[in-house]
């Protein structure tokens, strides 16, 4: 689905994070290490090839909620946007430290000029956050910060499973009722 608040148009996708070529960055849901792993951080550093980890290792290790950008080498985007979710029923406060990864990733998003960034679930798969929590604070700091950004004028949720993407629609539908 697609919503636009603060002049910003939101949109949800089912889909694979290194196959967003229409985006100028896309995010990963990164360790504190920027290491090559599972779930969307091997799609991601597989895609992009191992220069990527060659940028990554001098950034690292970053914090829970923090984020950083590198060149997207062979993936098809020009950025990429590490974030470090929470780990859940570990990293606290979880809920403001993943609100603080989409907020830091858009306003470095919007710090470079870009224009458009694509999402995956951060937290929601090894770092075990609850879905339907997980989504309404994603759309819902991305939607806050939306009223700040000047350059950034697409932020698309690229979720891997129909589950994945009916929790982030009905998540965009409350936030614009
Ligand atoms: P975290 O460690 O932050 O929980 P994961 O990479 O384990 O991150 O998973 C985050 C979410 O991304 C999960 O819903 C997972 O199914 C999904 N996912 C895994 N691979 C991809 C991909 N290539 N594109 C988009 N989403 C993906």
């Amino acid at each position: 689905m697609q919503v636009i608040h603060h002049g910003v148009t939101f949109e949800t996708l089912q889909g694979d994070i290194t196959a967003q070529p229409d985006c100028d960055a896309v995010v990963n849901a990164a360790n504190a290490q920027l290491r090559s792993g599972g779930g969307v951080a091997g799609a991601i550093h597989r895609t992009a090839g191992p220069e990527l980890e060659r940028e990554c290792a001098p950034l690292a290790p970053i914090r829970p909620g923090q984020a950083v950008i590198t060149g997207a080498y062979k993936l098809p985007n020009k950025h990429v946007i590490h974030c470090l979710g929470p780990v859940y029923g570990r990293d606290k406060p979880a809920e403001q430290m993943l609100g603080n990864c989409y907020r830091n990733a858009l306003q470095l998003a919007d710090a470079q000029g870009l224009r458009s960034v694509a999402f995956p679930a951060i937290s929601t798969g090894a770092f075990g956050y609850p879905l339907d929590e997980a989504a309404s604070i994603a759309v819902g700091a991305a939607v806050e910060t939306a009223s700040g950004l000047k350059t950034v004028k697409l932020i698309r949720f690229v979720l891997f499973s129909t589950r994945d993407l009916q929790a982030h629609d009905r998540a965009l539908q409350r936030v614009s009722e």
